[in-house]
């Protein structure tokens, strides 16, 4: 059985790991500040301010901008619920925009139609690891005067045009176990603005500047040294890892973009997609449904995951809530019917690809 997600931790955690037990300091300390460093340096950024788990740098990042009650944020239906989790209880208004059907991300030809008096900001996801198109994101956010939050949970290393993602706006991050790098449960805020960092550095730690020196109202959302002592481990071999997922990605590709009902990941020229997932878009008219063909892959023991089979403000905890806006996301919806993720995670062995690959094609009645 070929899972659609594995997690393998580098054996160099061990070592950290048991560095951090037996110094006694477990909480937020050395290895926090080592894998701050490395991560402000694959970001290209001044400031990384690591977390608890990537809810929490969301939310973060939207207080320490001064996001929250009669604000407005911006952000895409087709995503993992934190996104919207994170900025309602930030005290902050969601209002969605459709995505485009070819990237899966934020159809940015729609934002400034959904701009309000009250936005203050537009929330893109980089989602499967793709980056969302974020020079005219930015264009708009400089007319509007909007502050950019990047929800990068799934894109760690993605570049767009060159940059890394997480150094447009002030970024955010998830090292939850199934991320391309995991610390268990961790995240990490992202940002080249020295107050905003500031502000994010007291907010995770009880508002706290000094002992007993309290400036905000802040929350205890600190990561602890074991945590960090993962997370130093699997950022030392992130390259190789998205390199590993590229391969499997380009793989998969040779071997399914001839098939009329099946859409493969587009990668647009300016920019390095780091597939977290591999999603393919099975057409309608196609011989078997998405679920069928999950359901197929399955018996031939290909694992598969549907990211996400309804869009947020379909569930009635959201649309039904006084601050999440309607309106109908059609790209949305259809991409929650049809898309279906298959295994290129690190852990591939050679051969997979290939019986993954025919199992695709049988499912759809187009062996070769
Ligand atoms: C995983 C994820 C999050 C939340 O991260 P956690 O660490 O699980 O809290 C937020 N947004 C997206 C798009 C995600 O995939």
């Amino acid at each position: 059985m070929i899972p659609v997600s594995s997690v393998s931790v580098p054996s160099a955690a061990e070592g950290y790991v048991l560095e951090v037990l037996r110094s006694g300091h477990l909480a937020q300390g050395e290895f926090t500040e080592r894998l701050e460093a490395g991560f402000a340096d694959l970001c290209d950024v001044k400031h990384a301010v690591a977390v608890s788990n990537g809810t929490v740098s969301l939310e973060l990042a939207a207080v320490a901008l001064g996001i929250g009650p009669g604000d407005e944020v911006i952000t895409s239906p087709f995503t993992f619920v934190a996104t919207v989790n994170a900025m309602l209880n930030a005290g902050a208004t969601v209002r969605f925009v459709d995505i485009d059907p070819v990237t899966y991300c934020l159809d940015v030809s729609q934002v400034e139609a959904a701009i309000t008096p009250a936005t203050v900001t537009i929330a893109p996801v980089h989602l499967y690891g793709l980056a969302a198109d974020m020079a005219p994101l930015m264009a708009i956010a400089l007319r509007h005067s909007l502050a950019i939050i990047e929800d990068a949970a799934q894109a760690h290393g993605a570049l767009y045009k060159g940059a890394r993602v997480g150094s447009f706006g002030v970024g955010s991050f998830s090292f939850y176990a199934t991320k391309n790098m995991t610390t268990g449960e961790g995240g990490m805020v992202t940002t080249n603005d020295d107050a905003v960092a500031d502000r994010l550095r007291l907010l995770r730690n009880q508002g706290m500047r000094a002992r007993y020196e309290y400036e905000m109202v802040g929350r205890n959302a600190r990561m602890t040294d074991l945590q960090a002592a993962v997370g130093t481990a699997e950022l030392e071999i992130l390259p190789e890892r998205i390199e590993r997922r590229r391969a499997n990605a380009a793989g998969l590709t040779e071997q399914l973009d001839d098939l009329e009902t099946l859409v493969v990941p587009f990668i647009p020229a300016d920019r390095e997609h780091v597939f977290h997932q591999y999603t393919v878009r099975l057409q309608d008219g196609a011989p078997v449904d998405r679920d069928e063909l999950s359901a197929r892959l399955l018996a031939a023991g290909v694992g598969s995951g549907v990211y996400y089979p309804r869009t947020v403000h379909g569930y009635s905890c959201f649309s039904g809530h006084p601050r999440v806006g309607g309106g109908v996301f059609p790209e949305a919806e259809r991409a929650a019917r049809q898309v279906l993720s298959l295994p290129v995670h690190p852990q591939i062995a050679s051969g997979d690809i290939d019986q993954i690959a025919t199992a695709v094609r049988e499912a759809l009645g187009d062996a070769r």
